[in-house]
């Protein structure tokens, strides 16, 4: 039983009448294909068939020898109707049909697939690359946000030609070798290959007077401003992504993204773990050891901390709330701030007369840390 004989008739798939004008194979053609882009239904394959399957009753019709060979023949006299494979073949194939240079809607819904197309058919008029900047802020930045401008360097439009490379008062024409779509059947062995189009690169369109302004390209370089928002919260290496800023496709293509990545200069007192802020702070023995009320920096600005009464080295204090606030919006973390009790490499006459006399009082009343530790001494040695 041979395959073609299960096939729905092409007019029946686009749902248009058997003498339709091209213009209303193409519009119906158009529709469907909006409506059951797979990217609009994730998942769906009864969508994706429907997708597929109106891409080749459209590639038969919209060419006028194949239309007439369908209408007398039938399905038997198009036998050579490509099968489409992927989304990407059925781009590569009508992408120029979706028309609209400059991110068309249909060019913004198939953005997803411009990665995966090997930058055959869009090389021409595709979209324009990304950029990345680097950006450097302060702590202070992550805890309060801060917005900032940019300055970059970036393809634009060209103005003289509207982006088009064409110069101005001449449009680009239908290529002549592969009559504007973008490929041409090449044979290799027995089989029929399809490849991208030598002459157009596979744009489908070729540019017979290039603009000057640009030299064809459609597009010039451009020192540009860009103010981006950053977020209180953000995180070291954190990208953020400002779509449609990038650089302008050729030819009139949409734009790629520019990405900003965050680099949080380091701070002279504070350190970041998370949304809290660490702090070290030097003590001396003598508040350690009796307690002390000690105004410490925060990260906005000043405030108490109480040092209890017989606090350790190494010992850290939390101070809830004082830290930065998290990316998600949901509250703000601490300060957590350790104590590290300093011991005194100079001392006057009268600080050794006094410790001396400290020394002779702790030679009776020996600390519980040291009492252990000689405890176990004893117990392993003696
Ligand atoms: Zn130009
Ligand atoms: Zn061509």
């Amino acid at each position: 039983m041979s395959p073609v004989s299960d096939k729905r008739d092409y007019y029946e798939v686009l749902g248009v009448p058997k003498n339709a004008p091209p213009e209303e194979i193409k519009k119906a053609y158009r529709r469907i294909a909006l409506k059951y882009h797979p990217d609009k239904n994730p998942g769906d394959k009864e969508a994706e068939e429907i997708f597929k399957e109106a891409a080749e009753a459209y590639e038969v019709l919209s060419d006028k020898e194949r239309r007439a060979q369908y209408d007398r023949f039938g399905h038997k006299g198009v036998g050579g109707a490509p099968h489409f494979g992927s989304v990407e073949d059925i781009f590569s194939a009508f992408g120029d049909i979706f028309g609209g240079r400059g991110g068309s809607i249909f060019e913004q819904i198939f953005e997803g697939f411009a990665g995966g197309r090997g930058g055959q058919q869009r090389a021409q008029r595709g979209r324009g690359a990304h950029l990345k900047v680097d950006l450097e802020i302060t702590l202070q930045d992550v805890a309060d946000g801060v917005k900032r401008t940019i300055q970059i360097q970036r393809s634009e439009p060209c103005d003289d030609c509207r982006g088009s490379g064409a110069q101005p008062g001449t449009s680009p024409v239908r290529c002549t070798q592969c009559g504007g779509r973008g490929f041409v059947a090449v044979q290799q062995g027995f089989f029929a290959m399809r490849s991208t189009c030598p002459l157009c690169r596979g744009a489908g369109e070729v540019i017979e007077r290039p603009c000057r302004a640009c030299a064809g390209s459609g597009r010039v370089p451009k020192a540009r401003e860009v103010s981006v928002s950053i977020p209180p919260g953000v995180e070291e290496g954190m990208q953020l992504r400002l779509s449609g800023e990038g650089e302008a496709g050729p030819h009139g293509g949409g734009r790629g993204d520019l990405f900003v990545e965050v680099h949080v200069k380091e701070h002279p007192l504070f350190r970041r773990s998370g949304e809290d802020v660490l702090l070290d702070l030097p003590v001396g023995f003598a508040q350690a050891a009796l307690g002390a009320e000690i105004e410490v920096p925060t990260i906005k600005g000043k405030s108490q901390l109480k040092i209890p009464k017989g606090t350790q080295s190494g010992t850290t204090l939390r101070m809830r709330g004082q830290g930065l606030p998290r990316l998600d919006g949901y509250g703000v973390g601490n300060q957590l701030v350790r104590v590290l009790v300093e011991v005194p490499t100079k001392l006057t006459a009268e600080q050794n007369d006094l410790l001396r006399k400290y020394a002779a009082l702790e030679q009776q009343n020996v600390g519980a840390r040291q009492k252990g530790f000689w405890d176990k001494v004893k117990e392993l040695f003696e």
